[in-house]
């Protein structure tokens, strides 16, 4: 059992990679990478990515090549799915961009991926391995290991489970298991020029339409060549182990909804089908010199669009607590203090935020929403401090 590098990271997603890469530029250790998958990718779908995520975007370097392929909104637009009257706006010009640093952004996942695996390629310190299911994790004398599918043992100082919602090393934390929220997603890109109606796209808006226990995500990625879409929506059908949350069903639960909400429907993807899961906050996700990162520490429902962000934000803190502790269990205990309690409140912010966004019809939390919303002015930025505002209120109070 040989040692393959000082820290394993297993999980070679957004999160894994921005590690990784976070790692090699703050300290002199060298990183393998670890992925079950043949090859390191990302599904066909778009991302969403705040100024939190820009931020940690220019200090790993890659901001200029991610800005190559991103589209860069006007506008976050909430719509009535079956009014089409804008519900809220958050204007994201430059006023926002003043107020929050950074802009906001929207990319297909695999150019944030292959942005990221190719900046990690130029490091000398990041080797890669594919085909290797990680099933467990152990710990002796101050050094780490993990197992793989085939009883395989790799060898390292530090490990570091990126290793997304189902994660095995998370194990090591918790029993508990994913949380199925009964809702489910369908997404994908087309490319814009199969969309024959201008009116059918809004190029420089993200929009979710939303809806009782539904809604439909829409904006432009890759330069604006594709269109991304992505339906959610309650089954009224649950069955643990079963078939629910079909096509069919996301037919009837549009049904009524406005002609540019039921003409999207039509290009949307259903070969693939993404039950929506989340987990509770954990206290601890460190013991030794083992790690969480990303959603293998707090995997999340996508409401809020950040998931990924908070993935992020964890690299780039998980870097820094490596750059400036004397041992991996304090950094990655330091790491953990910081970050807790911050993704923890983004995880139950999320899922606060998918009640008001699918509140039935009639209901007080929608008579309670649209008041707030109607109040609401598009450059009111303050809203969104808690969450994009997080590393320019934490500037200056970080000491070594
Ligand atoms: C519909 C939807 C929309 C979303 N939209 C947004 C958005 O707009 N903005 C945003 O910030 N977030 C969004 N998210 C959330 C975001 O996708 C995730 O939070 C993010 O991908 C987490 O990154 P990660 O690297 O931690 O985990 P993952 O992306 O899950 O990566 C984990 C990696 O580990 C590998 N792996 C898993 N198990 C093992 C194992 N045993 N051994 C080795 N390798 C393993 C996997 O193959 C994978 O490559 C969305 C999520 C969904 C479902």
């Amino acid at each position: 059992m040989t040692k393959i590098s000082d820290i394993i990271v297993v999980g070679g997603g957004i999160g894994g990679l921005a590690a990784a890469l976070s790692i090699v530029q703050r300290t002199n250790k060298s990183v393998t990478v670890i992925e079950q998958a043949a090859e390191f990718g990302e599904v066909g779908a778009g991302i969403q990515l705040a100024p939190n995520a820009l931020f940690v975007l220019d200090q790993l370097g890659v901001k200029e090549e991610i800005a190559k392929v991103a589209v860069f909104p006007k506008r976050l637009v909430l719509k009535d799915v079956y009014t089409a009257k804008e519900v809220a706006v958050l204007d994201l010009t430059e006023g926002f961009q003043e107020h929050f640093k950074h802009p906001y952004i929207v990319l297909h996942r695999s150019d944030l991926h292959r942005v990221l695996f190719e900046a990690c390629q130029k490091q000398d310190r990041i080797q890669f391995m594919n085909n290797q299911s990680i099933q467990s994790v152990q710990q002796t004398d101050g050094q780490a290991s993990v197992t793989n599918q085939n009883g395989e043992i790799y060898r390292a100082e530090a490990v570091i489970g990126a290793d997304g919602l189902k994660s095995n090393v998370r194990k090591l934390f918790s029993n508990d298991k994913p949380i199925c929220s009964e809702y489910v997603a369908y997404r994908g890109t087309i490319p814009i020029e199969e969309i024959t109606s201008k009116d059918d796209v809004a190029m420089d808006d993200v929009i979710m339409w939303i809806g009782p226990n539904l809604h439909l995500v829409q904006y432009p990625v890759r330069r604006g060549e594709l269109y991304n879409q992505v339906v959610v929506f309650k089954t009224y059908d649950y069955k643990p182990n079963g078939d629910w949350g079909t096509p069919e069903e996301m037919a009837k639960r549009f049904k009524g909804a406005h002609p540019l909400v039921v003409r999207a429907l039509d290009f949307i993807s259903t070969q693939f089908r993404w039950p929506m899961f989340d987990r509770l906050p954990i206290e601890n996700w460190t013991e030794g010199n083992v790690t969480l990162l990303g959603d293998a520490a707090h995997p999340m429902l996508q409401y809020l669009a950040q998931g990924g962000v908070q993935a992020l934000e964890d690299a780039y803190v998980l870097g820094e607590a490596l750059e400036i502790k004397a041992t991996y269990n304090e950094a990655f205990k330091h790491y953990q203090a910081e970050r807790q309690p911050r993704s923890a409140m983004v995880q139950t912010s999320a899922r606060k935020w998918g009640q008001i966004i699918h509140a039935e019809e009639d209901g007080v939390t929608t008579l309670l929403r649209d008041t707030i919303f109607n109040n609401h002015k598009a450059t009111n930025y303050e809203v969104a401090d808690f969450l994009y505002n997080y590393f320019n209120v934490r500037k200056g109070k970080v000491k070594a």
